[in-house]
């Protein structure tokens, strides 16, 4: 097919579809573009490689037949081919000489090596990144949150700065036949040219597809016509006849649109009224938009009931159309040749070859060659998101020419004439005319098309954008170029009609084209910032974007358009364009800044508040917040346009272009304060306008300030312009504080600006600029001291923004800032006096205080602070001062970096100096936009020691390293009041532990920084030498004299500012003086000085504390001058220099009696910590997840044996009561039970991996298994390939059995009855619960625990002796036990007699309970019981209704011990794992299993006793007891133990039993007897299996690699184990040799004892379990063997019974034992071939290792990287979108699709169906956290991952952390939750917590 060919298939495929667009239809399609693309098939094998046919014909067949034409289909057969599982080669990884432009998807980490990279937006995908190559860098990782977050930027050229090495960037070593093949040119030719047809057709049709964003009210019959007309194809384009018509059938659909905005709910009910038809239709058509992006509601030749239902349809606003047939047809072509271009992009060709991407890229590139008909030649007006009539791409209305600095002149971009010339583009500059439409390239269609393509399409051609055009070296320039000369028109549809913004195309292209170096230089350079300036110019003034020309300035700005959140992204643009490009020159010339000051007068002075005096604000506008949310981005803009300063490298361009930038500034500020802009309104602005400003003149220096009264007039917090000005004044870097000085003071005096002339009627320019940041201080000041009290919240809002945000940095350090300059630069009077008149601390405050003293100053100023208000601003203002001196981090000229260094170190510094912490709640403490630094972690790495979590419910702390501690600042800015204080005392503190003085003689001294550190900065200390500085410090320290006591902090912050000035380091003292001339001067009108004053403090004895401070402030100046003592004693009458010397007789060193004193507290505190310490590891280990959690009870083992729980009723609180009092238990079906499957060679091999002892801590250096290579190795291997589990997928090797669970808690019977029946009816009708109240379940209401079932307490304590019980029986009856006995009834009777007796004599039953289960027994047959009695029988009727609905299909009997076994072997299961030194798994149960279990077995107890005396009402209820249990013992005799090994569950043998001692029968006998049927039974199974399985003698590994206990065994018992193994062998193997040789291996004997012992462990735990669980007392018990190491002989020893290997010796001794017999009597039994029995009968060997869910990976991205997005697993993202993982299995299954035929989702479907476990416990990777299901409810718990701070990963979404797996959390959930069966009790109880309203969040 030959491009001819597909043009005329394209144009007449609908109709001989027959406009049925269906798979075949696909099919067809994809046929005809491989075979155009493919040079008619002639290149088939370029694009299926490993189709490996060379004929054309067969490789056509191929593909049609077996792949269908799709790649899909191929890479599955691929993979079939090769073994996911081992083959870890990702040939997509591969980008020899290209870049590597893999997307970023959700979940994946994304690397970022700030070391290597050009910025920090340059990133590696985890291929890429190797840390081998990138040791010792700053690498920040993150995980991606998007689904498509950018791509991997190896190989760009310009992203890195740094060379390192990508394995993936060079050859990839199995090259593929088509790798750097030259491309044949006609394959060249047939790949272009079809490329180019398909992205003609697909603009073709898309450009007639606006109906969609009509309105449906005005569309017309003959509109939908007439667009049906307007979308036909011209048939000659398309290669046929002219007269071909491209007709349409007539008949039309109603389609409907996704948007981001409306309800799902919504939009059903709209598709449902439109289309008439059922409910399940629309919800199917919903769901399609959903996902889709579109779909067709309904088809009709009648266009008027379509325009009818689209009224319907779009009431509430959802976009929709009518279409023709034909188009819509057309449409869904597009869709399948867009998908086929995708997949095409990423085949093995287009990934490996780089031509073809070139080929590609330039059919993108190249001119749209139009195919359609195009009629009427209309009148044109821009209309956003409309093409002009003949179909080119308008351009924003432009009939203005320039006449201020808003213009654009057009020129053609500097790109490679040969591109050019290659796609036709930037030929001539009239392509550019801004005033004409133009025929834009087929990329520019796409761009402008976007909004159009429905969703899906949308997503896949934004993917391909970013892998295969802009990332193309060669063409991304061009990419670019075109990208921006339609940009202002792609930004108006984005702000004003994209229905799905967040998939607008802007994302996509502008983030990654404007990254790019080279394409933000060209765009500088070829000057189109204006356009994109103007366009968001014009939005914020007038709501639409204009073209430059078209600006109208004005400061008027649109709050409709503030308030519209996406205009930011253009900002973002802008942003990279300025700080990317290289080309600051440009900037700093053109007309950027002049545009960029309108921009920002925009938000200069806004909003606007005033002070309310009297009266409280009521209603607050929430305008504010729009500024305040804008404002950000507006700064930052600022920041990078001043930033372009830091690149130049001329310094005298620099200081040229940077005083020209600064002059331009301050003439704009000027005109502003001169009403001298248009649209300057004075309620929206701070600026006073009137003409007349009021004065008032400084009357030392004659300075003119302008008054202005904060309170009383407009302020406002934000000035963009004036923090844009101090970015300016901070980068020039002046040579010297002359220079500085000069700069700005010729600006304010030059009339011409920028050409334009300003009139300045202005007294002090300068000033009136600087005013501005003090006023914002003192706002600041004023709202925190409570002086805006009155103005309601929103100042205080403000002030925080302002202030501790992001903002900070922008808003308040700038203030701070630009003042610092001004003081630098300035007379001190006349900073002083405007400092003071702003701070409303000039005069007058004073007066009320000192009244009576003095008299001579009678201002009639009225007090502006109240005396309450007054201090806080006093404390303020000083702090100001402070903080104008020491915070100096702007004013060092240090690089960007170092001072972004220094900022968040101090940050940590001053947040972490008090105590370890977290990093959660460190980062709660310091502003977010220092946390959010990608160097922060970085840089808290370097500062902190990291104290990682060890337990199950710790977290991770950070305790900052000692040495940051000396660079605490106490008065440090961010500081509030409180935390100052805590400050002081903390440094205090740690000086005196250093030089052991008292408290009050430790003084903080300044740090103070040389003045030549601070460069042109180094006059910041001048307003020191003001008199109007020294008046305000007697004023303050006279109000502190006269508040004595109150003013205590006052006084320190005060002494400490004195103190930092009388260095005086930082005054410019050769100009204006010192500050020790004001510090000794006696002030004219207070008649004092500040020296005096301090000296008057030292008398006093009330600031006792500030003593040593003031006299380090008087050795500072008597060190200096020598003179301060003389001045002193001149001016005091009574002066005294013994008190102003340091060496006081108060500051004597310590004294002994001290000394002792300090010791002994040291000694108490350390104490006090250690127990502290102990106390809090107490209450960790006894803590559990709150989710998790248990009510544990207390102990109540005591001497006189163990009690049950006491008769305290939860319901009724009532303790005796007619009815019987018993517990809750939940009787349930689990599914921890496991075989092994021996099929599975992984799965055999781990269940004998797990160490001979289950209580040694699991991986512990004690598990004393010896391990071969082979071992270690195969299980590396397996971990390496299996990113989760592998999981233990075997469902028939998994038993659900029944067990019980309890609470432990009770309650009366009848209470409990009516608990039950008031529960489920008032319940049913307003929820649906958790539990099912069918199935009679209930809540505990203590501690919300699921319960089914009531058991009866019915006991005294459990004291029987369990040495007794295990005593050795040396007689062993079993042996003698045969059926004849039966017969002998006077044996029989006598077995009956002592059964019963023995049985009476077990009994616990208290006598109450005894009395009314036994006193009516007499009475048989009367009626006359009383109600305990009755209460008693419906208790057990009602008992075993609710068991035998559980048991169901097994009858539960009273006396049936399956479900106590169950249980027991459940806790027995749980306990795996857990150390425990020395003593014995009955050690580790807790009470409340002990509580659960020995109710269970003393209730069977007590069904015998019943039983015996036939006090329960069925036939001959004794005899039944005796015979089963007759039978029972039977089992063991050596004449059936043949059957009972073969079927039997001897655990099960062994607790059916009642031992009877008295009849022989005692428990040792018993078990001796069982524990020889289990040996036998597992020792048979484990030879038979290994017979069996030829594959344990394959090369990785063997049956020797089995791990081994010892090296060497007694020789007798090898002895013994070779000849049982050969008797097996002979019976199962009849003809195989080679496992002759396995015999003779030594280590194969070690192998076989060590599975035994494995084997018989876990049976000789339960078998202590239950004998604990029946006797309590173990008095005269050993329960601790220090000198035994297995614990399987441990536990022989406990129970009285031989040692495994004794046993092992036994079975093939010559002495004719009852070991021996049983064993011959089984091989005889199974050589007779009588052993046919049912093979499912057969019982299987019991998992005997640790019983785990799956394994998880240890960084929870790996799932992502290895597996989820990975061809190895044939891309499971592809058809999973929201992946879930089973725990119990390893599958994976999606949540949100729903199971085939099944209304359920997935993750029910699979739990329930296809697991085999029988809660659904599910991982859900993307949501990080674990889902738990169970019956109908379900809820969400914390994954065990932990993020690399050691905590749980919280809802901060913003910073996507990587996860960690902590291996102790994941063992908690699996014991406390998932093996002690708490699934539902977690469930349940979340469900109760958020009871309020129905249920949980569906998913
Ligand atoms: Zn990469
Ligand atoms: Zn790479
Ligand atoms: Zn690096
Ligand atoms: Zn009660
Ligand atoms: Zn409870
Ligand atoms: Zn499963």
């Amino acid at each position: 097919m030959d491009t001819n060919t597909l043009k005329q298939f394209l144009f007449q495929l609908p109709l001989q579809s027959r406009y049925k667009f269906d798979k075949e239809v696909r099919q067809q399609i994809r046929k005809a573009l491989f075979l155009a693309v493919s040079h008619e098939g002639k290149y088939l094998n370029w694009l299926f490689p490993n189709g490996k046919l060379d004929n054309i014909d067969s490789m056509i067949n191929k593909v049609e037949s077996e792949y269908e034409w799709l790649f899909a289909n191929y890479y599955k057969l691929n993979l079939k081919r090769r073994d996911a599982k081992y083959d870890t080669h990702n040939h997509h990884a591969f980008h020899a000489n290209s870049p590597c432009a893999r997307i970023f998807r959700k979940g994946e980490p994304i690397y970022r090596c700030l070391t290597c990279g050009f910025d920090d937006t340059c990133a590696l995908c985890s291929h890429c990144y190797h840390p081998e190559y990138h040791e010792g860098h700053k690498v920040h990782i993150t995980i991606c949150q998007r689904e498509n977050g950018g791509v991997c930027d190896c190989g760009d050229p310009e992203a890195w700065v740094k060379e390192y090495f990508c394995p993936y960037a060079v050859e990839d070593d199995e090259s593929l036949p088509i790798r750097d093949s030259q491309m044949p040119q006609d394959l060249e030719n047939s790949f272009i040219k079809t490329i180019e047809v398909l992205l003609d057709y697909v603009i073709d049709v898309m450009s007639q597809s606006d109906a969609q964003f009509e309105d449906p009210e005005e569309a017309s019959q003959s509109q939908v016509e007439l667009k049906t007309i307007n979308g036909s194809l011209n048939p000659t384009k398309y290669g046929l006849n002219i007269n071909m018509n491209d007709i349409n059938n007539d008949e039309y659909y109603l389609i409907v649109y996704n948007d981001q905005i409306r309800q799902y709910r919504d939009a059903v009910q709209r598709i449902h009224l439109a289309s008439k038809k059922v409910k399940n239709f629309a919800v199917m058509i919903t769901e399609k938009v959903q996902n889709y992006g579109m779909a067709k509601v309904i088809s009709s030749r009648d266009i008027n009931l379509l325009l009818e239902r689209q009224k319907i349809l779009s009431a509430t606003g959802l976009a929709s159309c009518i279409r023709s047939h034909r188009d819509v047809f057309r449409e869904d072509m597009c869709d399948e040749i867009l998908n086929w271009i995708y997949d095409l992009t990423e085949s093995e060709m287009f990934k490996t070859n780089n031509r073809v991407k070139n080929l590609f890229c330039r059919a993108f590139c190249g001119k749209w060659n139009n195919g359609l008909l195009v009629s009427s030649i209309k009148s044109y007006q821009y209309k956003v998101g409309s093409l002009d009539p003949s179909l080119k791409i308008p351009k924003i209305n432009c009939f203005k020419k320039a006449s201020n600095h808003w213009y654009f002149h057009p020129s053609k971009w500097n790109l490679p004439d040969e591109i050019c010339q290659e796609c036709d583009y930037n030929l001539t500059e009239s392509d550019y005319d801004i005033s004409s439409s133009h025929l834009g390239s087929r990329l520019q269609y796409f761009i402008y098309l976007d909004v159009r393509f429905w969703k899906s399409i949308r997503i896949l051609l934004h993917d391909l954008y970013s892998t295969s055009l802009i990332t193309n070296l060669y063409y991304k320039n061009i990419v670019s170029c075109q990208y921006v000369d339609i940009y202002p028109t792609i930004a108006d549809m984005f702000l004003t009609m994209d229905r799905e913004p967040e998939l607008n195309i802007m994302c996509t292209l502008s983030t990654q084209l404007f990254t790019c170096p080279s394409n933000s230089t060209s765009i500088v350079q070829h000057g189109d910032i204006s356009r994109i300036f103007a366009s968001i110019y014009g939005f914020l003034t007038v709501e639409e974007i204009r073209s430059p020309e078209e600006i109208e300035i004005t400061h008027e700005i649109s709050m409709k358009s503030l308030k519209n959140r996406r205009w930011g992204q253009i900002f973002f643009d802008i942003g990279y364009i300025l700080s990317r490009s290289r080309d600051s020159k440009s900037i700093l010339t053109s007309n950027i800044i002049p545009m960029a000051c309108d921009i920002l007068a925009l938000f200069q002075g806004r909003p606007v508040m005033k002070r309310e005096k009297k009266n409280h604000v009521e209603y607050e506008s929430p305008d504010y917040t729009a500024f305040f949310h804008a404002i950000s981005v507006i700064y930052q803009f600022g920041e990078y346009i001043a930033h372009c300063l830091c690149n130049l490298c001329d310094d005298e361009l620099k200081k040229s272009l940077s005083k020209n930038a600064i002059n331009y500034v301050i003439g704009f500020l000027l005109k502003l304060e001169n009403n001298d802009y248009p649209g300057l309104m004075d309620d929206s602005v701070d600026v006073n306008l009137s003409s007349e400003k009021s004065i008032s003149k400084e009357p030392i220096g004659g300075n003119i300030i302008q008054h202005f009264r904060i309170d009383e007039e407009k302020v406002s917090f934000l000035h963009p312009i004036h923090s844009f000005l101090s970015w300016l004044i901070e980068l020039s870097e002046f040579q010297s504080p002359s220079d500085l000085v000069d700069a700005l003071e010729s600006s304010s005096k030059s009339k011409i600006c920028h050409g334009q002339q300003i009139e300045i009627d202005l007294a002090n320019p300068l000033t009136c600029i600087f005013d501005y940041p003090i006023r914002t201080i003192v706002l600041m000041s004023q709202i925190k001291s409570g002086f805006w009290v009155r103005n309601g919240f929103s100042v205080r809002s403000q002030l925080q923004l302002y202030r501790s945000t992001g903002l900070r940095e922008s808003g308040y350090m700038r203030d701070l800032f630009l003042t610092q300059v001004f003081i630098n630069s300035n007379s001190p009077n006349l900073v002083c006096y405007l400092l003071f008149s702003r701070w409303l601390l000039m005069d007058g405050w004073i007066n009320e205080v000192s009244i009576s003293t003095t008299t001579t100053t009678t201002t009639t100023t009225p007090l502006v602070y109240d005396s309450k208000t007054l201090p806080y601003m006093l404390e303020e203002c000083m702090n100001f001062f402070i903080h104008s001196l020491t915070e100096d981090l702007y004013l060092r000229g240090l690089k960007d970096e170092v001072v972004n260094r220094l900022r968040i170190k101090h940050e940590i510094i001053h947040n972490l100096c008090f105590g370890p912490m977290n990093y959660t709640k460190m980062c709660s403490q310091i502003p977010d936009h220092i946390t959010s630094e990608k160097r922060f972690d970085i840089i808290l790495t370097e500062m902190t020691d990291f104290v990682p979590p060890k337990g199950a419910s710790d977290i991770g702390v950070y305790h900052l390293k000692e040495e940051y501690l000396d660079e605490i600042n106490p008065y440090y800015f961010n500081y509030t009041t409180n935390t100052k204080d805590d400050a002081i005392k903390f440094v205090k503190d740690r000086i005196r532990k250093r030089i052991r003085k008292p408290y009050s003689e430790i003084v903080i001294e300044p740090k103070l920084r040389s003045p030549q550190e601070l460069g042109n900065f180094r006059y910041i200390g001048n307003f020191s030498a003001s008199t109007y500085f020294s008046d305000f410090l007697i004023k303050t320290l006279q109000y502190i004299k006269a508040e004595e006591i109150e003013a205590d902090s006052l006084l320190e912050t005060a002494l400490h500012l004195i103190h930092i000035c009388a260095f005086e380091n930082t005054v410019d003292m050769q100009q204006y003086g010192s500050f020790y001339d004001r510090f000794v001067n006696v002030s004219d009108v207070h008649k004092t000085s500040v020296a005096v004053l301090l000296y008057d403090f030292l008398n006093n004895d009330i600031f006792k504390n500030h003593h040593s401070k003031i006299r380090y402030i008087l050795k500072v100046f008597e060190d200096k001058y020598q003179t301060l003592n003389k001045i002193l004693n001149e001016q005091i009458d009574s002066f005294d220099i013994i008190k102003v010397n340091l060496n006081t007789n108060e500051c004597e060193d310590e004294n002994d009696y001290e000394k002792k004193k300090r010791i002994a507290q040291e000694r108490q505190a350390k104490l006090m910590a250690k127990f502290k310490k102990r106390q809090s590891s107490f209450l960790k280990n006894n803590h559990f997840e709150p989710n998790g959690s248990d009510i544990e009870m207390e102990d109540y083992e005591e001497e006189n044996g163990w009690r049950f729980p006491e008769a305290h009723c939860l319901l009724c609180q009532n303790a005796a009561d007619e009815s019987p009092f018993g517990i809750m238990t939940y009787i349930t079906k689990s599914s921890e039970f496991r075989t092994i499957p021996f099929d599975d060679k992984y799965w055999f091999v781990k269940s004998f991996s797990d160490g001979p002892n289950l209580d040694d801590g699991e991986d512990s250096t004690t598990s004393t298994d010896i391990k071969s290579d082979k071992w270690k190795s195969y299980m590396h291997k397996v971990k390496e390939s299996n990113v989760i589990g592998p999981g233990f997928s075997h469902q028939d090797h998994v038993d659900s059995k029944l067990v019980s669970v309890s609470c432990g808690h009770g309650m009366h019977f009848s209470c409990y009855m009516n608990f039950v029946n008031s529960r489920s009816n008032s319940i049913q009708i307003t929820r649906n619960t958790p539990e099912n109240i069918e199935h009679k379940e209930f809540i505990c209401p203590l501690c919300k625990a699921i319960n089914n079932s009531f058991i009866p307490i019915i006991w005294n304590r459990n004291n029987r002796s369990l040495q007794n019980f295990l005593q050795l029986t040396p007689l062993n009856t079993l042996e003698t036990l045969n059926p004849k006995i039966v017969h002998d009834i006077q044996w029989y009777n006598r077995f009956e007699q002592c059964y019963k007796e023995d049985v009476e004599k077990l009994s616990i039953l208290s006598s109450v309970e005894k009395d009314t289960i036994f006193s009516n027994l007499d009475a048989r047959g009367n009626n006359e019981i009383n109600t305990r009695q009755q209460n008693f029988k419906s208790l057990l009727s009602n008992m075993f209704q609710i068991l035998s609905c559980l048991t169901f299909p097994q009858i539960f009997k009273p006396d049936a011990t399956f479900i106590l076994v169950n249980t027991v072997k459940s806790l027995e299961i749980s306990l795996r794992g857990i150390p425990i030194k020395e003593q014995l798994v009955i050690n580790q149960i807790s009470n409340k299993s002990l509580i659960n279990l020995r109710t269970l077995s003393e209730f069977r107890n007590s069904s015998i006793l019943m039983k015996v005396n036939n006090w329960l009402q069925v036939p001959n209820p004794g005899s039944d007891v005796y015979s089963k249990s007759l039978a029972k013992l039977f089992s063991l005799s050596t004449i059936q133990m043949n059957t009972s090994i073969l079927e039997s569950d001897f655990l099960d043998t062994l607790v059916s039993i009642l031992p009877t001692p008295s009849a022989g029968f005692s428990f040792n006998t018993i078990l001796n007897g069982c524990l020889v049927g289990h040996i036998i039974q597992s020792f048979h199974i484990i030879c038979k299996e290994i017979i069996a399985h030829d594959y344990y003698k394959s090369a990785d590994f063997s049956i020797v690699d089995i791990p081994i206990l010892q090296e060497t065994i007694d020789p007798t018992v090898a002895k013994s184990l070779r000849i049982m193994f050969r008797k097996f062998k002979i019976i199962y193997d009849t003809n195989d040799e080679d496992n002759s040789n396995i015999i003779n291996d030594e280590r194969f004997i070690l192998v076989l004892y060590s599975m035994i012992i494995k084997a018989t462990t876990p049976f000789l735990r339960r078998a202590a379990i239950y004998s604990f669980v029946q006797c309590a007392n173990y008095d005269g018990l050993q329960l601790s063997y220090p000198n035994i190491n297995l614990e399987a002989d441990r536990l022989s020893q406990f129970l009285n019974v031989k040692l495994v290997s004794e046993y092992l010796d036994q079975f093939t001794s010559q002495d004719k034992s009852y070991e021996s017999n049983v064993f011959s009597g089984f091989l005889l039994y199974l050589r007779s071939g009588k052993s046919n029995i049912e093979p499912l009968s057969i019982k299987r060997m019991e998992y005997p290792g640790i019983i785990k869910l799956t394994e998880l990976p240890d960084r929870l991205d790996f799932f992502f990287t290895k597996y989820y997005y990975s061809d190895k697993y044939n891309n499971p993202h592809m058809s999973i979108e929201d992946p879930a993982v089973c725990l119990f299995c390893g599958e994976v299954v999606d949540i949100q699709k729903s199971a085939i035929g099944c209304n359920e989702g997935q993750c029910t479907t699979h739990y329930l169906k296809e697991c085999a476990n029988n809660v659904g416990i599910f991982l859900l990777p993307k949501d990080r956290s674990l889902l738990l299901l169970h019956k109908n409810g379900g809820s969400f718990y914390n994954a065990p991952f932990l993020d690399q701070h050691g905590e749980l990963p919280g809802g901060e979404p913003k910073k996507p952390k990587t996860l960690y797996l902590m291996k102790p959390r994941y063992d908690e959930f699996m014991r406390n939750v998932w093996l002690q069966h708490n699934v539902p009790n977690v469930i349940v109880r979340n469900l109760e917590s958020v009871m309020d309203m129905g249920g949980w969040d569906t998913l």
